[in-house]
């Protein structure tokens, strides 16, 4: 026997592995360069700039004590943010009046008088009005620096920059929420009393999970097709036709709801990073990631600016779109697409199947045995990610958040360099 050509033998199949692993390398060592934070800017950034720190001056603000409906701390935040938006030069004003919120179950609705803080900025030739919205209510013990103190950040630092801009050829609006913690109440009344004068309306909301990690636009209204494109051009956006589905299963909710029952258009965007911090004490301005807070500042200027220029009775046309985030940004195609892949491929698997058991290489027996041991792998995974958390929790159930009961990330609590907190 020929040692030497029977180990070339087996040294050939090795080289198509060996491609793919290859492969496989470069895409995930893509994927960390390509989307590694963006750097904060500094009070010094360009007028036109987003900028983390002069954005982080007003959570810093409002964030000293928990703003719930009706305290003295929800009262002073919102007379500051008025200030700010007047300051501006915004056409600004506090709409009082009832939101209600209906449980889904049916219990008994339940209501309150809210404040909603609304700010405008007429276009030169509007086809319609770009809302930049986030919540300034936070639940009672709890800061809200993420939840939604970076949302306000946002959008204020954002209004800053439009208006140090080219003026808007729509109008662009500030809409500050009141009562979200307490069921979107503030939503509620804004959808309920708004003016037709709003005509067609495209709302970008801001929503926090937690005080840190890559922004995620988790959910777009239908139909989604110019939105995405918008969406594609910020660098550094993130989105996933995935997560909306994902997102159905928590028993979370946001204003986008209301703004997407009323018709209007819609972008979801949160930071969920971090989420042992989320309605905790704890959700300090000084623990909020800076490097979150100006990717999502970058992302919804950019995407502000293109609808406030742009024909927004035309955001009807366009159709559905899969969206999906690869190393160098958003990849979309229409859904047709998606289900002529899926179809061809399971003509690809199915014509494989049988050539193979033609030929003698693989029988009946052989493919259930395959298809039952991948399935039984996945289930196996699941099963072995679960299984340490659940021993863990038996050991040391203070190591999991009390709101969310997902794992504590000590590294978040300690006061590390925020390049080192990405992710915690
Ligand atoms: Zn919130």
């Amino acid at each position: 026997m020929d040692t030497a050509a029977a180990l070339d033998d087996r040294a050939l199949p090795r080289l198509p592995s060996l491609v793919a692993l290859l492969a496989l390398v470069v895409v995930g060592l893509a994927t960390l360069l390509l989307h590694s934070p963006t750097s904060p800017l500094g009070a010094d950034a360009p007028d036109d700039a987003f900028s983390a720190e002069r954005a982080a001056a007003h959570i810093e603000t409002i964030s000293t004590e928990p703003r719930a409906l009706g305290s003295p701390a929800h009262r002073a935040a919102r007379e500051y943010l008025v200030g700010q938006l007047e300051t501006l030069g915004w056409r600004t004003s506090v709409k009082s009046g009832v939101g209600w919120f209906s449980p889904p179950d049916g219990r008994t609705q339940r209501g309150a008088r809210v404040h909603n803080i609304v700010a405008l900025l007429p276009g030169t030739d509007p086809t319609g009005t770009v809302v930049l919205a986030a919540h300034y209510d936070s639940v009672r013990g709890s800061p809200g620096a993420g939840d939604d103190g970076i949302g306000i950040g946002t959008v204020l630092e954002s209004a800053r920059a439009i208006t140090a801009g080219p003026a808007p050829r729509n109008d662009v609006m500030v809409l500050l929420t009141d009562g979200e913690e307490d069921g979107l109440l503030g939503s509620h009344m804004f959808t309920q009393t708004r003016s037709p004068s709003l005509g067609a309306t495209v709302v970008l909301n801001h929503e926090a999970r937690g005080n840190t990690g890559a922004p995620m636009t988790f959910r777009i209204t239908d139909p989604n097709a110019a939105l995405v494109e918008a969406l594609s051009h910020a660098p550094g956006a993130n989105a996933d036709s995935f997560t909306q589905l994902g997102f159905e299963l928590l028993p979370n909710d946001t204003d986008f709801t209301h703004f997407d029952t009323a018709g209007f258009h819609a972008y979801d965007t949160a930071i969920a990073g971090g989420s042992a911090f989320y309605h905790s004490p704890l959700d300090t301005p000084d623990r909020l990631n800076p490097e979150s807070l100006q990717q999502m500042g970058e992302t919804s200027l950019t995407v502000t600016r293109e609808l406030a220029d742009s024909d927004l009775t035309a955001l009807d046309s366009g159709g559905e779109v899969i969206v999906t985030t690869v190393p160098w940004g958003l990849l979309h195609y229409p859904s047709w697409v998606e289900i002529a892949l899926t179809g061809l491929f399971v003509v690809a698997v199915a014509w494989l199947v049988v050539t193979r058991i033609r030929r003698g290489e693989a029988t009946y027996w052989s493919v259930a045995t395959a298809t039952g041991v991948s399935v039984a792998t996945v289930g196996f995974t699941v099963f072995a990610a679960w299984l340490p958390w659940w021993i863990a929790m038996r050991l040391a159930p203070g190591m999991a958040s009390p709101v969310t009961s997902e794992p504590s990330a000590p590294a978040c609590i300690n006061s590390l360099p925020s390049s080192q907190r990405w992710g915690c």
